[in-house]
């Protein structure tokens, strides 16, 4: 295993990760001034021009946008009530890309919406609304939301509820209920606690619910951002890629400002020192990752005949404590090795794993056989108010970033500068195949659009 040792270059990356005063600055302006950035809205374009022009300054070559078709939503309030066999309402959110609809319908408990449960449920499922547990947000394999929708739909249900995942407050959360076309019945969000009473109700075989929701689903353009640091006469590359887009309702701070920020300063960390970089390190700031990975996978698209110069992809997502610890590693064991033998000379002590996973934007890449990775929390420690309006800047630590930030600067500052080639090889569309059937995860990227 390769040697690597601290160098005085690690003082200047620390140091200058742990005075900058851009943590705090872009945490505000994006969180107050410009605010929830759903793809397809103004918000995502004025974060996008904001986030441009602070690339430039920090002198990033190329900065541009690439165009993106998405589908996006047009939220309308929603309103949910049990009729019997008694009256309550409820807070709700219409999931996005669900079907609009106005119905009265007996309620059942779908459990966790799995096969099981659904078999369990047999014809009472018919003509019902479908009570779900829905999925662990962090997961590193799921049955998505969208093939749960499908499944309850073709026996016949006429909407779900999706409890959330987590306590938080009261508040439900808000969650994608199809990709590529909207679903043919609605999809309403509540809070855990709403669930769990709702779920006592319907055990009682008399529940009914009566729901209105109005959301409707169009499509629109959006865009990416990339920019490249590095010499422009290399071939090879690595890509560090973070998403900006937001459902509407929150600012979106921890998911994933926490990502992009801490992009931006190792961005600033690593500039001074491109000169000394034997490969380029593009930097992509994506939209449409919580409406399904639409701007990495549009990336992709547009970019195939350049992914075999792209040696790996570094992806950050939601990042706290736990995730300047770990690192998930897909497809290379040989990436995570290198990885481990870089913590390992720095002395930090981050676990390395090589672990698939289907979280966020590096899963269009991984598809296309280029090796990926990502912080990682082995202690199932995420904060839990992701995709709920809880998600706003106060309850980010900023020193949170400055670890994420001055740690993946010292190990991208490594891959890049390293005159050895990277020991990345890109998979065959054959043994990508072979590795999805292993993990059982195919039919889990049909429902997200992402094969065939
Ligand atoms: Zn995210």
């Amino acid at each position: 295993m390769k040697n690597f040792k601290l160098e005085p270059m690690d003082q200047g990356l620390c140091g200058g990760v742990w005075t900058s005063p851009g943590f705090k600055q872009l945490m505000e302006e994006l969180s107050y001034d410009i605010g929830p950035r759903p793809t397809g809205s103004k918000g995502m374009q004025e974060g996008q021009k904001l986030l441009a022009a602070k690339l430039r300054k920090l002198g990033v070559k190329g900065v541009h946008t690439e165009p993106v078709p998405v589908r996006a939503w047009q939220e309308e309030p929603s309103r949910l009530e049990l009729v019997a066999p008694r009256q309550r309402a409820y807070e709700s959110l219409h999931c996005v890309h669900s079907a609009a609809g106005a119905l009265t319908a007996s309620l059942v408990d779908a459990g966790t919406g799995t096969l099981e449960d659904l078999d369990r449920l047999g014809l009472k499922l018919d003509g019902a609304v479908a009570l779900i547990g829905g999925h662990v947000i962090s997961g590193a394999k799921y049955v998505p939301l969208p093939r749960q929708v499908q499944r309850i739909s073709e026996r016949g249900g006429v909407a779900v509820l999706l409890r959330s995942m987590y306590q938080v407050g009261g508040s439900p959360a808000i969650e994608l209920a199809a990709v590529t076309q909207p679903t043919s019945i609605p999809v309403i969000g509540i809070s855990y606690e709403a669930g769990f009473e709702l779920a006592a109700f319907a055990r009682s075989g008399k529940a009914k619910v009566n729901l209105e929701c109005a959301g409707k689903s169009f499509s629109t353009r959006c865009s990416n951002l990339a920019g490249e640091l590095g010499p422009s006469k290399s071939q090879e590359s690595i890509i560090l890629s973070a998403h900006l887009d937001t459902f509407y309702l929150n600012p979106g701070s921890l998911d994933n400002l926490t990502g992009v920020i801490t992009l931006m300063e190792v961005v600033r960390a690593l500039a001074p020192l491109q000169t000394d970089f034997q490969r380029r390190l593009r930097i992509l700031i994506y939209t449409g990752e919580e409406y399904g990975f639409l701007g990495s996978q549009s990336y992709v698209q547009r970019h195939l005949s350049e992914l075999e110069a792209i040696r790996f992809v570094f992806n950050m997502d939601t990042l706290f404590p736990a995730t300047a610890e770990g690192v998930a590693v897909m497809w290379s064991p040989t990436m995570r090795d290198y990885i481990h033998a870089v913590f390992q000379g720095i002395q930090r002590p981050l676990e390395v794993r090589n672990l698939f996973c289907m979280s966020s934007d590096y899963l269009p890449f991984l598809l296309q056989g280029v090796p990926a990775a990502r912080p990682a929390d082995w202690r199932n420690s995420m904060p839990i108010w992701s995709h709920t309006a809880m998600d706003t800047p106060d309850k980010v630590n900023l020193d949170w970033l400055r670890m994420n930030a001055m740690i993946y600067a010292q190990l991208l500052a490594r891959m890049l500068r390293d005159p050895d080639p990277l020991p990345a090889v890109r998979k065959t569309s054959a043994e990508v195949e072979s590795l999805l059937e292993k993990e059982q995860v195919i039919e889990a990227m049909e429902s997200f659009g992402l094969m065939g």
